[in-house]
């Protein structure tokens, strides 16, 4: 893997399939002075391409032998190197009507997502490459068994859309999981109706804390059945049960 050793503590799955990474490149369409920021670049596999196509690449890298590499090969006005965990990078710093994409490390891409999903405002989009699972949990319905709280905070957050399916075999070295590509959409404030989103987070843990619990369970303490009653929520659902608006509801009941 030219000279270098994949770290499995960062979650090294370098991509080697060019009609995959083509593909997330077609799919995020830059153009040449779009902010686009690409979160763990690690031996480059979309990071040469995209900077073909815009004028300037924001990165976000934690290994430092990696960073050392791409600090040899591309001059800082092209790429723009920011050395550091991305789970505690403030992304606004780099600006405004940003465009994410990473192939990201299995082990910190669900921590990624709530950290990402508080900066809605300065992003325009993300392409994300996650393990298969993790897609399905964010696309997620309700009634599914893969639909709780991922689910329901992203889909407040974001639109949602499936993209790519990824094998192992595009991958040195190949992952044990499947893989796939999703792009995240922020929606607009005008859509984002939870008075206190910080409540609706925490409802949402509550409530998914024992999935297999009715509501009034979770709830105990927080929504009682006079709650319930107004709400006209039964308090026998399972937390799978409710809607994403039926949250939102409930979170804004109790902001009161
Ligand atoms: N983009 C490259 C590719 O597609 O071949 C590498 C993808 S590899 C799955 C994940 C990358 O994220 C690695 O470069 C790894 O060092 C980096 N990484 C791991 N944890 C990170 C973190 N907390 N913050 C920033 N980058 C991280």
């Amino acid at each position: 893997m030219k000279g270098h050793v994949a770290r499995k503590r960062f979650g090294q799955n370098f991509l080697i399939d060019q009609g995959i990474i083509g593909a997330i490149v077609s799919a995020i369409n830059p153009a040449r002075t779009d902010t686009v920021v690409e979160i763990g670049p690690g031996l480059g596999a979309i990071t040469i391409p995209l900077l073909e196509r815009v004028d300037r690449l924001h990165v976000v890298e934690i290994d430092r032998d990696l960073i050392a590499r791409l600090k040899k090969q591309h001059t800082p006005e092209r790429l723009s190197i920011h050395e550091g965990d991305a789970l505690a990078f403030d992304f606004a710093s780099i600006g405004s009507d940003l465009r994410l994409v990473g192939n990201l490390p299995y082990n910190i891409s669900t921590p990624l997502l709530f950290h990402l999903a508080s900066y809605g405002q300065q992003v325009r989009d993300m392409h994300f490459m996650l393990q298969k699972e993790v897609v399905e949990r964010m696309v997620a319905e309700p009634g599914c068994a893969d639909y709780g709280r991922l689910s329901v905070m992203l889909q407040y957050s974001f639109w949602l859309e499936w993209l790519i399916d990824v094998p192992p075999e595009s991958f040195d070295p190949p992952p044990k999981v499947d893989s796939a590509v999703v792009r995240l959409i922020p929606k607009p404030p005008e859509q984002l109706n939870a008075r206190d989103p910080e409540r609706l987070s925490a409802l949402v843990q509550a409530a998914f804390a024992q999935r297999r619990k009715m509501l009034r369970n979770n709830l105990k303490g927080i929504l009682d059945d006079a709650g319930f009653a107004a709400l006209d929520i039964a308090p026998t659902l399972r937390p799978e049960d409710l809607p994403v608006e039926d949250y939102v509801r409930i979170a804004n009941y109790l902001t009161n």
